[in-house]
C-alpha cells in the first residue's frame, strides 16, 4: 500500500530539520561521507496497514548498527537464550560503540551486550549456515521478510568501505577470539558483519520492520508470525537499555520508547501495540546518532504521549 504523505508529520520533520545543522554524517567508514546532511525523512506504519510519511522517504540507507537488533533475533532463533547470553552479556555499557575497554576489564571477557559492535560480532558469529554466503542469505531473506520486501539488498560499496578500514572490528574480534567467545577466521567473520551492516532500505522498509517487533513478533496485515513473542521482547527490551549507545539512559527519559540508531542516520523504533517508526537524518551527533531524527523523535513523543514510562 502507498504511503500517505503527512503534513502534520512534515511539520514535525520542518521543526527538526533545523538541528541537522549541529551535526556530521559518519566519516570513518569512507562510502558513508557521501551522504546529504541536511536529509530527515520518516515513516510511521500502522497494525492496520496504513502508513504516513515525511521527507524523502525514497530515499536508501544502510542499516549499520540497526542490523544488530536483527542478527540478534536470527541468534536467538537459531541458538536460543541460553547459548547466546553465555557469550554476551545483558548489561549497558557507559561506553561508547566501539569501545574496547570493558572487554578487558571483565574475567572471563565478555562482551556486556549485543548492541555494542564487539556483542555484535559475538552475535553475528552464531548465525547458523554451511558458508559465510549461506549465513548471509539467511540474514537477508531474514530482514526481507520483516519488511515484507523480497527487493531488499546490501550497498556493495558500503560493505567494501567498511570491510577495508574496520581495524578496530578487527581487533575486538581478536581479541574475542584470544578469550574463546569466537573462534571463526576473523577475516570471514568480518565479510560477514560489514555486508550484515550494508544491508540498505528507506524508511518504509524500516518502519514495516519496526512494526513487526511492535506487535511481538507478527506482521499484523498478514498475521504472519516472524519471530517469537519472546525474541521480540528481549530485542525490544535491548533497544530500550542500549539502543541509542551510550545515550539510551536520556534517550528514554527524553523519548521513552524502543528504538535502535545506526552510524548511517537510520533509527528504527517499535511502539508497543501501536506502530513501527523508521527515520533517517544522516547528520550525527557526537555519539553517534541522528541529531535530528533524536529531535524528531523528541517532539512526536511529547506531542502524542508515546513515553512508555
Ligand atoms: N558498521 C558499523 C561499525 O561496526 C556500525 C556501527 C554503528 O552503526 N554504530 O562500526
Amino acid at each position: 500500500m502507498p504511503c500517505q504523505s503527512s503534513e502534520k508529520l512534515n511539520e514535525v520533520v520542518i521543526e527538526a530539520k533545523k538541528f541537522t545543522k549541529y551535526g556530521k554524517v559518519a566519516d570513518y567508514i569512507p562510502a558513508l561521507k557521501k551522504a546529504n546532511p541536511n536529509d530527515l525523512s520518516v515513516a510511521i506504519y500502522q497494525p492496520d496497514g496504513t502508513c504516513i510519511s515525511a521527507g524523502d522517504i525514497k530515499k536508501k540507507f544502510t542499516l549499520q548498527s540497526i542490523s544488530k537488533v536483527i542478527t540478534l533475533a536470527l541468534a536467538l532463533i537459531d541458538c536460543g537464550e541460553k547459548f547466546v547470553f553465555k557469550k554476551v552479556g545483558y548489561e549497558p555499557t557507559g561506553d561508547p560503540f566501539n569501545s574496547i575497554v570493558k572487554l578487558e576489564l571483565n574475567n572471563p571477557s565478555k562482551p556486556l551486550n549485543p548492541m555494542i559492535n564487539a556483542g555484535a560480532l559475538a552475535v553475528t558469529h552464531m548465525i547458523k549456515g554451511h558458508s559465510i554466503e549461506d549465513r548471509f542469505i539467511r540474514i537477508l531473506t531474514f530482514v526481507q521478510e520483516l519488511a515484507g520486501n523480497s527487493n531488499v539488498a546490501y550497498s556493495q560499496e558500503v560493505a567494501k568501505s567498511e570491510f577495508e578500514s574496520s581495524f578496530l572490528n578487527r581487533s575486538l574480534c581478536y581479541f574475542m577470539k584470544q578469550h574463546g567467545i569466537i573462534n571463526e577466521d576473523v577475516e570471514e567473520l568480518l565479510d560477514l558483519y560489514t555486508k550484515q551492516c550494508a544491508i540498505e532500505m528507506d524508511c518504509l522498509d524500516l518502519a514495516r520492520i519496526g512494526l513487526v517487533f511492535a506487535m511481538n513478533g507478527v506482521e499484523p496485515t498478514t498475521k504472519k508470525r516472524i519471530m517469537p513473542a519472546e525474541v521480540a521482547r528481549i530485542c525490544k527490551t535491548f533497544m530500550v537499555t542500549c539502543g541509542m549507545y551510550n545515550a539510551s539512559g536520556e534517550f528514554a527519559v527524553r523519548v521513552g520508547i524502543p528504538a535502535k540508531s545506526g552510524v548511517s542516520g537510520g533509527i528504527i523504533g517499535a511502539i508497543p501495540h501501536r506502530f513501527g517508526l523508521g527515520i533517517f537524518g544522516p547528520a550525527l551527533d557526537e555519539k553517534g546518532n541522528s541529531i535530528a531524527g533524536l529531535k524528531l523523535l523528541e517532539i512526536l513523543s511529547t506531542k502524542y504521549s508515546l513515553s512508555m514510562f
